[in-house]
């Protein structure tokens, strides 16, 4: 048996996997653990950008034929600087007929992998848990008493109780940002593109999503600004306008939900392992959405953690060994360490405003349209392949 303890997006996917392959789960979660439902409008309103490895990912655990319906392609996506002439252009057909990714609504990636996880055999989710103590193999819960298995995973995102529970240490970092997240119906169709740009305010990203139930053109934001800008105040014709200021090629906007912020920093984590704890997902690691990668990130931490499982599964070892910890480690570190610094470093690059800067940074992104395997690489990266 695994406890995996957090029911979030990477917590459900690594029980229903396990499920599969024959290893008992039991999946702890602190709150309730229910279905989203539409009665009182769209709870989380992300708009999560799934890679296309991810994708395929999630189709090897059987659980795209009931995101399918609702995952809107991503065929392109254009970046470049405010007020520049030089775009950096990924088109899918430039590496074969599969679209770069696609934008899957975060209620309803949640109520997919509910339904899956009710399916699954072998998951037992104890919901509204309150944890009181972890140690090597045992976790001691105020309603269910000592809890044992031979590995526990920590999946319970960027305020992580096993990570303090085990002693290992993080690091914040605080970009002095915040994220307006909101829908948008829009009079011209967004054709499958992706867009990013960047602006000395903060990057923003228009993010293609499915038509509307009345068939309108629709797509989601990321926008990122300063932490004292008053979103939160403003009137949505106020944020019609200035979106239109920003990107004014979709023609007339309107904003069509509720409007949600998120205040962003970063984590990293001095070690991903413990004596038979091992943490996963936001707990291991936070990104800035900049690159629309975090649980992209979770979700290959699962597909590595579960080859090693099934692997002790077949030869009858020990899932929670330091052997199997370490090869854990040395299979995550390089991704994990490469994109945060990647994600990290773009934040970082964009964050100067000076003329200089701007210009190389516009002459990167030109060059790295220009040359072909350059972009065929940071296209691959992208996709999560
Ligand atoms: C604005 C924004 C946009 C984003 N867009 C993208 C994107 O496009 N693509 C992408 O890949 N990523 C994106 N991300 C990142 C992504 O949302 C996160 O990486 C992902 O949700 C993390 O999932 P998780 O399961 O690791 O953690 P969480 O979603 O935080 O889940 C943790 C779970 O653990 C539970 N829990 C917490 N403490 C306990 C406890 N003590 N006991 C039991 N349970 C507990 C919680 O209740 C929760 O259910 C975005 C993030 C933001 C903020």
């Amino acid at each position: 048996m695994v406890i995996v303890i957090g029911a979030g997006l990477v917590g459900t996917v690594l029980a229903v996997r396990l499920s599969q392959l024959g290893i008992r789960v039991k999946l702890l979660e602190r709150g309730p653990f229910a279905k989203p439902t539409t009665k009182n409008g769209i709870n989380d309103g992300r708009t999560i950008a799934v890679t296309l490895g991810s994708k395929l990912f999630l189709d090897k655990c059987g659980l795209w034929d009931d995101l399918k319906s609702t995952a809107q392609r991503i065929n392109y996506i254009r970046v470049f600087e405010k007020g520049s002439a030089w775009t950096l252009d990924y088109d899918y057909k430039e590496l074969s007929d599969q679209p770069m990714g696609y934008i899957i609504e975060f209620d309803r990636l949640t109520a997919a992998l509910y339904e899956a996880v009710q399916r699954a055999d072998l998951v037992e989710v104890v919901a509204n848990c309150t944890l009181q103590k972890l140690e090597p193999g045992e976790v001691t819960s105020q309603d269910h008493g000592v809890l044992k298995a031979p590995l526990i995973v920590g999946v319970d995102g960027r305020n992580s109780w096993v990570r303090g529970q085990v002693n290992i240490k993080s690091k914040t970092k605080e970009y002095g940002h915040k994220a307006l997240v909101a829908h948008f119906t829009h009079e011209k169709p967004h054709n499958a593109t992706a867009w990013e740009v960047f602006q000395p305010t903060g990057p923003f990203a228009m993010l293609p999503m499915t038509d509307t139930a009345d068939g309108k053109n629709q797509s989601g934001i990321v926008w990122c600004s300063p932490k004292d800008m008053n979103w939160e105040e403003m009137p949505d014709f106020e944020i019609e306008q200035k979106l239109t200021e920003i990107f004014p090629y979709y023609g007339d906007v309107k904003i069509c939900s509720k409007r949600w912020i998120f205040q962003l920093s970063s984590l990293t984590v001095d070690k991903i392992v413990a004596p038979r704890t091992i943490l996963l997902g936001d707990a291991a690691h936070v990104l800035h959405p900049i690159a629309g990668q975090g649980v992209n990130l979770g979700w290959r931490d699962v597909a590595d953690l579960v080859e090693l499982l099934e692997h002790a599964k077949d030869t009858g070892q020990d899932y929670g060994s330091s052997h199997l910890l370490d090869r854990y480690c040395k299979k995550r570190k390089f991704d994990q360490h490469g994109l945060y610094f990647f994600t990290d470093g773009l934040t970082r690059l964009y964050g100067f405003d000076n003329s200089l800067v701007s210009f190389v940074r516009q002459a990167g992104l030109a060059t790295v349209n220009k040359i072909s395997p350059l972009k065929k690489f940071f296209m691959k990266k992208a996709m999560g392949i």
